[in-house]
C-alpha cells in the first residue's frame, strides 16, 4: 500500500429534494426566479451546493455533509449552505487539497435553467476559487418521472497544492 499522497483525487456527491410550493428554490447560491415550488429541507436546501460539499469530502475521504451539520440540530435550521460548502472546502484545503474542476448535473422539470448556466458556474467558480470555465454545469428534467423532486450530481477532481 502506498503511503504517497496522490496528486490527484476525485470526489462524487449527489443529493435530492422534494419540492413544495411556498418554499424558495436555491441552486448553486443562485435563487430561481419564477420557481412554483421550492426545496423542503432544514436548511436552505441548495441541492447544488449540497452535493459539492459531499463531492469535496468524498474526494478525501472524509464522509459526509450530514456528520458536520445534522438535520436534527437547530442550530442549522435554515442554514445558508454557502456556510456548508465552506466547511467543506476548509477540510480539503487542510489537507493539501483544492479543487481544480467540477462538473454538476441538476435534474428538474420546472423551471427550465438554462438562462441561470452563467451565473451558477460563475457563483460556484466564485466560492471554490476557480475560473467559471472550470465549472461545467448540465441540467437534465427527469422526464416527467419525478416532477416534485430536484436531484443533484457533482464531481470534482482536487489536485495538491504542493504538487
Ligand atoms: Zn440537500
Amino acid at each position: 500500500m502506498s503511503t504517497l499522497p496522490l496528486p490527484y483525487r476525485v470526489g462524487y456527491g449527489e443529493d435530492a429534494h422534494r419540492l413544495a410550493p411556498g418554499r424558495p428554490l436555491i441552486l448553486g447560491g443562485v435563487p430561481v426566479p419564477h420557481a412554483e415550488h421550492g426545496a423542503v429541507a432544514h436548511s436552505d436546501g441548495d441541492a447544488a451546493l449540497h452535493a459539492l460539499a459531499d463531492a469535496l469530502l468524498s474526494g478525501l475521504a472524509l464522509g459526509d455533509i450530514g456528520q458536520y451539520f445534522p438535520d436534527t440540530a437547530a442550530e442549522w435550521a435554515g442554514l445558508d449552505s454557502r456556510v456548508i460548502l465552506a466547511r467543506a472546502l476548509d477540510l480539503v484545503r487542510e489537507r493539501g487539497y483544492v479543487p481544480l474542476n467540477v462538473a454538476l448535473v441538476v435534474t428538474l422539470d420546472r423551471p427550465k435553467l438554462g438562462p441561470l448556466r452563467s451565473e451558477i458556474a460563475r457563483t460556484l467558480a466564485e466560492l471554490l476559487g476557480l475560473a467559471p470555465a472550470e465549472v461545467g454545469v448540465s441540467f437534465k428534467t427527469s422526464e416527467g418521472l419525478a416532477p416534485q423532486h430536484v436531484q443533484t450530481r457533482v464531481t470534482v477532481l482536487l489536485g495538491r497544492t504542493d504538487g
